[in-house]
């Protein structure tokens, strides 16, 4: 029974620069196999859990996740999920933000850790950060609170000194091994000499002891419309047009602006009209959408665009493809992402 012998922990590789090796023709990284991993890093056998691991058929650099990958992780945790303890998926940092997202909205329920981890710099190199990213997940994962339970009970990122939500993360460096932040949401945990939780942040489910429900469809027909001065009509239109497009993400200015002039707002009132869900996101990488602070925001709001508040890039687009994934009339999709689902808004 999990919570009462050694922690059992899954380890779920799907490549990433962790495990990846140098091409000795190329000289470019590419994804390798699990046991060059494990190989690498022998301190794993000083941990006292039963660990036991899944990898890949073809492990990928994560520019190459798709939902097909999510539904694929997904599924592995749910057939698993009784057995373990604890989950550790091994990722590329490049759309770790995206699938630790997808992930929390595909995972309804969860009352269990599933931490995500990779490194800047590969596995076997000797400077690597992989060795200690993946033995600091392995020990959240196998945390537990004095009665037993899982002191962390959702989908979290931990990367260099730092376990945060999720679907509040992002990636915020290409090359510094602290890579990972939360601009909305305080850490979960800091780590330094000991592993600090921070309790108050942590997620706990509304209706604990409910089991868990996963969901593998994720609609892809969104799109992201990123805003610039000088953006034009004929770009915004072709967007919005796209053939079978049901959502959008709209990257607004500051607290939620966006161009005043008539034929911008006519854009979106007419994609709007046709169905299409239209969710107003902040640029900024901290803040949230205010759409009654400025004119420019309230006509947005006014043409019935939806605010997402604090959500970040990676939440909405992923909450958007799980909204309609699963099914939501366009009503109950723009009412939904206004609600906490999961801890992804404030
Ligand atoms: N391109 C790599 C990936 O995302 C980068 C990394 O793992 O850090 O798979």
């Amino acid at each position: 029974m999990p919570g009462k012998t050694r922690p059992r922990i899954l380890m779920i590789y799907t490549g990433g620069t962790i495990g990846m090796k140098e091409n000795p023709e190329t000289k470019a990284l590419e994804p390798f196999d699990f046991n060059h991993l494990i190989d690498n890093v022998p301190k794993l056998k000083m941990l006292d859990y039963d660990i036991q691991h899944y990898q890949f058929s073809h492990p990928i650099d994560s520019s190459d996740m798709n939902p097909e990958h999510w539904s694929q992780i997904v599924k592995i945790i749910d057939y698993n999920y009784n057995d373990f303890d604890g989950f550790v998926v091994l990722h590329g940092t490049d759309t770790m933000a995206y699938t630790a997202s997808a992930l929390s909205f595909m995972l309804q329920h969860l009352d269990k850790p599933v931490i995500i981890t990779g490194s800047q710099l590969p596995i076997g190199e000797v400077r690597t950060d992989g060795e200690e990213n993946l033995i600091t997940a392995l020990q959240i994962a196998a945390s537990r609170e004095v009665d037993g339970q899982p002191t962390v009970r959702e989908v979290a990122i931990l990367f260099e000194n730092s376990l945060w939500r999720g679907n509040r993360s992002t990636k915020k460096s290409a090359d510094n091994f602290d890579a990972f932040r939360s601009n909305n949401y305080p850490q979960l945990a800091r780590v330094g000499l000991d592993i600090t939780f921070n309790k108050e942040a942590l997620w706990r489910g509304q209706s604990p002891g409910h089991p868990l429900e996963v969901h593998l469809d994720m609609d892809t027909n969104v799109v992201f419309l990123d805003l610039f001065p000088g953006i034009q009509e004929n770009v915004v239109r072709h967007i919005l047009s796209t053939p079978g497009l049901k959502a959008v993400v709209l990257k607004t200015f500051g607290a939620g602006n966006a161009p005043g002039q008539p034929w911008f707002s006519k854009a979106i009132r007419d994609a709007i009209n046709q169905g299409i869900v239209v969710v107003n996101i902040t640029q900024c990488p901290n803040g949230e959408v205010d759409p009654y602070r400025y004119m420019t925001g309230l006509g947005l709001a006014q043409t019935g665009v939806v605010p997402g508040h604090d959500l970040t890039p990676e939440a909405a687009i992923t909450k958007l493809m799980y909204l309609l994934g699963k099914k939501r009339n366009t009503d109950e999709v723009k009412h939904l992402m206004q609600c906490n689902l999961c801890g992804e808004m404030s």
